[in-house]
């Protein structure tokens, strides 16, 4: 018999509408971008979305046909022109490939693009209406994802990740491909409801309460035979559109009554728990501090604001300034995307001392600090190609250009040409610094880095600072989304 036929693509970016900064080709063409046969080859052993669904295709005898897959550091908007390019390439392959029976998509669900506010669910929208209605479409997606009714429509299962830190991309994808092999053979009849609760979330990982709880709740769930997923969404408020608060999704097989149960069930109890989204977040001085009288090391200090995982430049100088004036030693920070310093560090060469104005130069002063008037001895020059070995989306290989490590008087400053999330201690190991024996670790992250990172810290202090990943949602100038909210407005009532 013939193998059944699956078209994969992924189309990924976590868009934060503060940032003025785009991401458009060259963006995409530095992170991934890739097509046809250049996708298995780069996704195969990786614990991600892609292989996931590689690894279900073996299981269950269906051949994948892979289309594109791009993915862009969270910035701004996603031009049109690239929002264009992968939708185009998608429908194109749907319209002109015969005998394909479904179709999986690795996405984020928080992408905004030029003149489209809800980019996932414009496209695949798209989609449907070329593959038609009869066609399993499942789709993968981040929990900071802003699921829409348009997506809900258009769609028929979504896996969105159950982990943050993210280090569940592989088993939702494996779980994806497994779904559309039950529904091409008919096995199943997804419904899904969805639902959101007004309430926008600061960033609170999912091994710490209330997700512990709320996790636990949604396995009881998922116990039942008829259900085929439950899911909690956090949201990603920065996106600033209507649909940024939490939200929860239930699928059940052909059962819409048990779905609506479900997320009313779902959406009562994380109301009931409304205050528990949201954390303290110290300024730099603050948490310098409490990290040098702190008796042991690693301290990690998060510079939340600046993770360019949500959107943040990563070239803020606010932390760094507050460590040189303290006077602190023993510090790795990690990194400083700034390709110009880079390069004078690299024609200067190892050894020497070099003064440059580093970072601070990816957005205004007030968001980033401004550049930094430094001397420093270059101490390493390495490229910046590395695998990730934690859990994290292990095995995934990074590319951020050229690397140097300049040390600033016991500040071992990591820089490098491009910009991503320091999710994973490669980061450090890559240039010869072994984090676990430094007093202080900075890192530009909010969450992520709590897989590779967190068993090695003695304490960690989260940090906030005015850059455009910053969750201080009064400083911020929403504009899109929609109120009643909380914590931004308290005295209302929310009506299941
Ligand atoms: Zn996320």
């Amino acid at each position: 018999m013939k193998k059944p036929r699956v078209f994969v693509a992924e189309f990924k970016h976590e868009t934060n509408c503060f940032s003025p900064n785009k991401a458009g080709m060259k963006e995409y063409r530095e992170r991934l971008l890739k097509e046809s046969d250049e996708i298995i080859p780069y996704f195969i052993g990786t614990r991600t979305e892609i292989s996931g669904m590689i690894e279900a295709s073996e299981d269950e005898g269906f051949e994948i046909v892979p289309i594109i897959a791009a993915s862009a550091t969270p910035s701004g908007l996603t031009t049109k022109e690239v929002f264009d390019f992968v939708k185009g390439k998608i429908v194109q392959a749907i319209n002109n490939t015969k005998d394909v029976d479904s179709i999986l998509l690795a996405l984020h669900g928080a992408m905004v693009c030029e003149g489209i506010p809800d980019a996932e669910g414009e496209l695949i929208k798209a989609i449907r209406s070329v593959a038609g209605p009869g066609m399993p479409i499942v789709v993968t997606l981040d929990l900071h994802g802003n699921v829409t009714e348009t997506m809900v429509k258009n769609a028929n299962v979504f896996f969105p990740y159950e982990n943050y830190p993210h280090t569940d991309g592989f088993e939702r994808g494996y779980e994806a491909g497994k779904c559309i092999a039950r529904m091409i053979r008919r096995e199943i009849s997804p419904v899904m409801k969805l639902r959101h609760i007004p309430i926008i979330a600061q960033t609170i990982e999912t091994t710490s309460e209330p997700h512990v709880g709320l996790l636990k709740k949604v396995h009881k769930w998922e116990e039942n035979p008829k259900v085929i997923n439950v899911v909690v969404m956090h949201g990603f408020p920065l996106s600033d559109i209507p649909d940024v608060t939490m939200s929860v999704m239930a699928i059940t097989d052909g059962d819409s009554k048990l779905a609506e149960d479900i997320v009313d069930d779902m959406a009562k109890t994380i109301w009931e728990k409304r205050d528990r989204f949201q954390k303290k977040y110290l300024s730099p001085e603050e948490a310098v501090r409490e990290a040098m009288e702190f008796p042991s090391g690693p301290v990690i200090i998060a510079d939340a604001a600046d993770n360019p995982g949500g959107g943040g430049t990563g070239d803020s100088t606010f932390i760094l300034r507050a460590l040189i004036k303290a006077g602190a030693k023993n510090v790795g920070l990690a990194f400083i995307p700034d390709p110009e310093s880079v390069h004078q560090a690299i024609k200067a060469g190892i050894g020497s001392k070099v003064k440059l104005s580093l970072g601070g130069k990816l957005g205004p002063k007030e968001v980033t600090g401004g550049p930094l008037e430094i001397v420093a001895t270059v101490k390493t020059i390495a490229d910046g190609q590395f695998f990730n070995k934690g859990p994290m989306m292990k095995g995934v290989l990074n590319n951020i250009g050229r690397m140097v490590v300049l040390d600033a008087d016991g500040i071992e400053i990591v820089v490098a040409e491009r910009r991503i999330q320091p999710y994973d201690a490669e980061i450090f190991r890559r240039v010869g610094i072994e984090p676990t024996g430094k007093k202080i670790i900075v890192l530009k992250s909010a969450i992520h880095y709590k897989a590779s990172f967190g068993p090695m810290a003695k304490k960690i202090l989260d940090v906030d600072t005015p850059a455009y990943h910053s969750f201080n949602f009064w400083s911020l100038n929403f504009k899109n989304i929609a109120r009643p909210v909380y914590p931004l407005d308290k005295d209302f009532e929310y009506v299941i």
